[in-house]
């Protein structure tokens, strides 16, 4: 591999290596321009940090990132493709793209295991066995194996947001994407689901984590992207950005948090 600048996990920022890449993307809300000139390219392997202040975009930007959301122009591609404004072919690129939601997201009326399996074998057209036997592979690797045949209300916070991962990795996704994974939880879990996701990104699993907990995006990020009003300010690595922030806007950022 060629172009290796920034190496943790098993990162290589070459530009050969892209596996997102959003060109000039701009979304509107009404009069809101909630996305603007978003210019962005991750690598294969890479851990990106999304933060910025409440309305500032990011989760329009990860729902952007699977077409949960339209875009009113430019262009995303995954792993070289285009995605597609709708039908087969999108379902089949938004496999490509795993999503962890704040509020988990689990269907309630499954159990732990028919959650990990579900999209396996409806979208991935794996049979039960195989799907099972990935599902509980799974479900040992964010270790919740003693929870497989419980219902998601049966489970602690931070037990249903780490089958919310193991269901999103069920589908062998490209990329998986966190919107704010911890900040439904209580205090006392979010270490057991940041331990996962740090795991998760030493295994080189490529990830765009939108997260206000610092230590993670220190500690697991190659880049950090920081976002205020629809707009990238600032794009660098987690210590250059939290000891030399540039702008005005990320300086007060970091006043407020830290
Ligand atoms: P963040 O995740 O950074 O807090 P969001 O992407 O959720 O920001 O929202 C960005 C802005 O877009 C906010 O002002 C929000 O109120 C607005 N917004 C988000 N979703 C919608 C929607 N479906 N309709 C209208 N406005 C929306
Ligand atoms: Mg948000």
């Amino acid at each position: 591999m060629s172009g290796v600048a920034v190496t943790k996990g098993n990162a290589t920022a070459g530009t050969d290596d892209a596996l997102v890449v959003l060109k000039n993307v701009n979304k509107h809300f009404g009069a809101l321009h909630v996305l603007q000139d978003i210019d962005l390219t991750i690598s294969r392997g890479e851990v990106v940090v999304v933060i910025g202040p409440s309305g500032s975009g990011k989760s329009t930007l990860c729902r952007a990132i699977n077409r949960l959301e339209a875009i009113d122009s430019g262009e995303i591609s995954i792993d070289g493709k285009p995605m597609p404004a709708e039908g087969r072919e999108l379902a089949a690129l938004r496999a490509d793209v795993g999503m962890v939601f704040q509020s988990f997201n689990l269907f309630a009326h499954k159990t732990v295991l028919q959650n990990v399996t579900l999209g396996q074998i409806k979208v991935r057209k794996k049979d039960k066995k195989d799907a099972e036997e990935r599902a509980r592979s799974l479900l040992e690797r964010v270790g919740v194996t003693t929870q497989a045949d419980k219902y998601p209300a049966q489970l602690s916070g931070g037990q249903q947001q780490r089958v919310a991962i193991a269901r999103a990795l069920a589908m062998e996704p490209k990329v998986m994407l966190f919107d704010e994974p911890t900040s439904a939880l209580d205090p006392e879990m979010i270490n057991e689901v940041l331990e996962v996701m740090q795991q998760l990104a030493r295994d080189g699993m490529t990830m765009v984590v939108v997260t206000h907990e610092m230590g993670f995006a220190r500690s697991a990020a190659n880049r950090v992207v920081f976002m205020s009003d629809g707009r990238i300010v600032e794009e660098t690595t987690p210590d250059e950005f939290f000891t030399n922030p540039r702008s005005d806007r990320a300086k007060d950022f970091l006043s407020k948090i830290l």
